[in-house]
């Protein structure tokens, strides 16, 4: 049995070192990528509910390898984030959205606007405001056409710092929304507190859609809630025809999801502004 208990601990170890490789060969790499500029935003159509027309997209990061692999952002912005590579990280991906769309903007669709996901970290991080200020001077970028999404956790972390951060992006003509609404513990009572632009439901609400009471309840109760605080309502993971139903009965704003399209390249995004405007 004492053979037997050593064995497992070697095992376990040898293990355990094996992930701590894992992570900084990767930790590497991406370090490696960064540098190289091969992590970059791809564009997922954001439609208006008034008129159908694709209004503008969040920017949503992917790691784009010499061979051409995609790489999600699940599998790299959690080491980034823990690493501190998310700093430099977000910003070549906010600089590189602002590009992208400024020429969008430029090609003939003016109105483009883009969203992009600040963690946790990024939203902590010292000089935000000033980060952004000076990307949206590099690029040309107009403010009042970028949006910041940030989660619930982000919000209650520090109230007073939250606040302040919130005041002065709002100052500078940017929109701020809630990224996955209602997953996280913040009450919309709460919300009315903080000068913010939008509320995103989470998909997973979406995804109980027609069928589950009580998504359609949560959903129903968020939507009208942020009406009243006159925020701006964006359902996403929007994937059937009945979900889409569902919510242009209940007036929200926008919607996101692959019903609509997929995640795109730039080029491909473009594209798909130009068929639409035929
Ligand atoms: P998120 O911000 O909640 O982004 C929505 C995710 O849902 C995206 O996954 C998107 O591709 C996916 N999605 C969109 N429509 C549908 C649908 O109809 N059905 C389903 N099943 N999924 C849909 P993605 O691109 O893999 O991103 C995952 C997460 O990684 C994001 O979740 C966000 O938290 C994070 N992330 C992505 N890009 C960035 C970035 O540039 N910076 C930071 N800090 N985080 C990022
Ligand atoms: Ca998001
Ligand atoms: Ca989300
Ligand atoms: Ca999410």
């Amino acid at each position: 049995a004492k053979e037997k208990g050593r064995n497992t601990f070697q095992l376990y170890t040898s293990a355990l070192n094996e992930r701590a490789v894992r992570r900084m060969t990767m930790e590497g790499e991406l370090r490696k990528a960064l540098e190289r500029g091969d992590i970059q935003p791809w564009f997922q159509p954001r439609v208006g509910l008034r008129n159908g027309s694709v209004v503008g997209s969040e920017a949503l990061a992917r790691w784009i390898k010499p061979d051409g692999t995609v790489i999600s952002p699940g599998e790299f912005i959690p080491l980034a984030e823990e690493t501190g590579l998310i700093l430099p990280l977000g910003e070549q991906i906010l600089e590189q959205a602002c590009r992208r769309v400024r020429a969008f903007q430029d090609a003939g669709f003016p109105e483009q606007y883009v969203s992009v996901n600040l963690s946790p970290r990024q939203f902590r991080q010292k000089d935000l405001v000033g980060m952004v200020e000076r990307v949206l001077q590099r690029t040309g970028f107009d403010s009042r056409l970028l949006e910041l999404e940030i989660t619930e956790s982000s919000l209650v972390q520090d109230i007073d710092q939250t606040m302040a951060t919130l005041r002065r992006l709002r100052e500078m003509g940017l929109a701020v929304a809630i990224d996955d609404f209602g997953t996280g513990y913040s009450s919309l009572a709460y919300l009315k507190h903080f000068p913010l632009g939008a509320l995103k439901i989470d998909q997973s609400f979406i995804r109980g859609i027609p069928t589950d009471p009580s998504d359609i309840a949560i959903t129903t109760t968020i939507i009208s809630m942020a009406q009243s605080l006159n925020l701006k309502v964006i359902a996403e993971g929007v994937e059937t025809l009945q979900q889409l139903n569902f919510i242009l009965g209940l007036r929200c704003d926008e919607y996101q999801g692959y019903y609509f399209s997929k995640p795109l390249p730039p080029e491909a995004y473009l594209e798909l502004l130009r068929q639409r405007k035929l």
